[in-house]
């Protein structure tokens, strides 16, 4: 028996070369996966979700990107896998589903002949082999009449059928991991509903692996089983999700709960964004990242969150100065029992 998890990041680094200087997208990033699991990674745009989970894939560049760090698939390492290996595992013991069906799908080729391609590629399936299984997947994920719609274009599709064709295309060959990065941004909320739980059935019939990326908390909130919250590149806090949720530990997850609406309640709340922007990864502030949007920054001795930069604790944790005691004095006074919720 093995105890290495099924995925594991560690330390992970990722730089891009540009012409304005080096950009630190992601910043010593760690997180584990088992099969059957969703992780759920949440964090405002610009903090490194994508291009986490796109390096996982290894569909960076590599003449302008730089990839430190370890990446194990099922005991395999992949940041120093040649791309021949790299090639015959994506679409195949992992696969991607992308947040734009409109530019993922090429406008050129049906459906059915997207979701076939795949399969064909990675098992050496027949043609007819290959749209039969193609009109099996459109069932699957709930296209109606999908022996017809197979032979259909993309721009035939609605935008929830599309995304329904994509997961279609990213499961034709039953992955182990799947990446899910902010699959359903583009969809109204009952489509994005409908296509989380489809996701979620899926996963039950095959045991796969998710990882779930939004910027939205609410979007994973139903879906996920642990969390990372990223910033600037960093995991800021992680845990189960029902942890998190019930009594988060950062300043920057207060802020993202306060920018949700309140899923559990029909009382319609103003929602409070987090003041300010996130940083430039050109040049990330000293100390911790969030310091500059934080209001918590004068509470800590020393000028610590200036200086000083929080580790985040492996298992349950957040990565930040103010101490167990403050923090439960804040959430006492700031977060007000959600109605309805847990
Ligand atoms: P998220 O998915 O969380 O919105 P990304 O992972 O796409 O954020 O991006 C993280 C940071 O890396 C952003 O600041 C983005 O501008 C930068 N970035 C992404 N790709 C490149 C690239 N190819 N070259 C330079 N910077 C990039
Ligand atoms: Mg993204």
């Amino acid at each position: 028996m093995t105890t290495q998890p099924f995925l594991s990041v560690r330390d992970l680094r990722v730089r891009f070369r540009t012409e304005d200087g080096v950009v630190r997208a992601v910043d010593g990033l760690s997180f584990d996966l088992e099969r059957g699991r969703t992780l759920g990674i949440v964090g405002e745009s610009g903090s490194g979700k994508s291009v986490t989970n796109l390096t996982v894939l290894g569909l960076h560049d590599p003449r302008t990107t730089e990839v430190v760090g370890e990446i194990t698939l099922d005991g395999q390492e992949l940041t120093t896998a040649p791309e021949s290996v790299l090639e015959k595992l994506r679409g195949n013991k992992m696969a991607m589903i992308f947040q734009d069906s409109l530019t993922a799908l090429s406008p050129y080729y049906t459906v059915g002949r997207q979701i076939a391609e795949p399969f064909r590629k990675h098992t050496g399936a027949s043609r007819r082999e290959a749209r039969s299984r193609a009109v099996e997947m459109l069932e699957k994920v709930g296209i109606p009449h999908a022996r017809q719609r197979v032979d259909d274009y993309p721009h035939q599709f609605s935008g929830g059928m599309r995304q329904r064709a994509m997961i279609a295309m990213a499961l034709v060959c039953d992955p182990e991991l799947l990446i899910a990065d902010e699959p359903t941004t583009a969809l109204d909320v009952t489509v994005q509903a409908q296509i989380l739980d489809l996701l979620k059935d899926l996963q039950q019939q095959t045991g796969s692996a998710i990882v779930l990326i939004s910027h939205d908390l609410g979007v994973v909130a139903n879906t996920a089983d642990e969390l990372l919250v990223m910033y600037a590149g960093r995991a800021v806090e992680r845990g189960p999700v029902r942890e998190v949720l019930r009594s988060p530990r950062h300043p920057y997850t207060w802020g993202l709960l306060g920018s949700m609406p309140r899923l559990t309640s029909s009382v319609t709340e103003p929602l409070t964004p987090i003041p300010g922007t996130p940083p430039s990864l050109l040049a990330p502030p000293p100390g911790c990242p969030f310091h500059p949007r934080c209001g918590y920054v004068t509470a800590v001795a020393d000028d610590a969150c200036r200086t000083a930069r929080p580790e985040l604790p492996a298992g349950r944790g957040a990565a930040c100065h103010l101490t167990p005691e403050q923090r439960r004095t804040v959430l006492a006074e700031q977060i007000r029992p959600r109605p309805g919720g847990e």
